[in-house]
């Protein structure tokens, strides 16, 4: 009884009596009682406030906008915990020295892989590479900087159409500058980087870090590759003068 007051209050039901909004739709559909015993958690201790909608639902995690206890705006991106990416999930997460133990039980492992891309939020912060500022997690829900004002800021894809040659000079310096001193100095990769995963507001921001690992992982040199790839491949086919990738490839992992 408590949690469902907890509840209503997190999502604003007695204010808004929006039962019927995406929102709530949303909400009920995919959170497990999990789920909403720790949102009901960061409720109590005043990271949210507030759901206020939801910014996008994937395969893995939907990404709602909420409003904290200061009246600051912050994005919770909450992962399902029940997926048909456990495949996938384990094989990330195997591969990664950082981690130790990989739990059997797949919502564990959700747990496991919502604190890997917290830490890597922070590590990437820390050589200065543009992400949100992760704020906290808790078992599958993250809460992080939120992008945007009213609106969630736009990702690279969805404005590309009005963007001049030079906008793109720029994100693409952006994009390749970011691949390498995540590298060199962060022995780090992003491993998902697209013109899905950038983020076009005052500066271009970084999102989505839940499959970036350390260069000592196995699969590193693989997923710099294919970062690498992504990259060029798309500012090329904007007509902008770029790197070879076999080239740039060669240049970060011979050092
Ligand atoms: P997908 O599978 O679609 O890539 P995902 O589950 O991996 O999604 P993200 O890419 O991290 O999750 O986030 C999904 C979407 O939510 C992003 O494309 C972006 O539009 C939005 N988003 C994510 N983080 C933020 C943020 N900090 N501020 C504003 N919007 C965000
Ligand atoms: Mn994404």
């Amino acid at each position: 009884k408590d949690i469902d007051r907890e509840i209503s209050q997190i999502l604003g039901l007695d204010e808004r009596r929006e039962k019927d909004s995406e929102l709530y739709k949303v909400f009920s559909e995919v959170f497990d009682k999990t789920t909403i015993d720790t949102l009901a958690y960061f409720h109590r201790r005043g990271k949210i406030e507030h759901l206020l909608g939801v910014i996008s639902t994937g395969k893995e995690a939907n990404v709602f906008k909420a409003i904290d206890g200061d009246g600051n705006y912050v994005a919770v991106k909450v992962y399902r915990t029940y997926t048909t990416e456990f495949r996938r999930i384990w094989e990330y997460l195997a591969a990664d020295p950082r981690i130790g133990y990989l739990p059997k039980d797949i919502r564990k492992l959700v747990f496991v892989w919502t604190r890997r891309e917290f830490k890597n939020l922070q590590r990437a912060m820390k050589y200065a590479v543009r992400a949100p500022e992760p704020i906290a997690f808790g078992n599958n829900v993250l809460i992080m900087e939120y992008i945007g004002d009213e609106y969630p800021a736009p990702r690279l894809k969805d404005i590309e159409r009005e963007l001049d040659k030079k906008d793109f000079e720029e994100l693409y310096e952006f994009a390749m500058g970011s691949i390498e001193k995540l590298w060199k100095r962060g022995d780090m990769v992003h491993g998902d980087l697209s013109e899905y995963n950038i983020l076009i507001w005052e500066r271009p921001v970084i999102i989505d870090w839940s499959q970036a690992t350390v260069k000592r992982n196995r699969m590193a040199l693989t997923l710099l590759r294919r970062d690498l790839r992504n990259i060029i491949n798309y500012f090329a086919k904007k007509g902008i003068n770029v790197e070879d990738p076999d080239e740039k490839f060669r240049e970060l992992s011979g050092d």
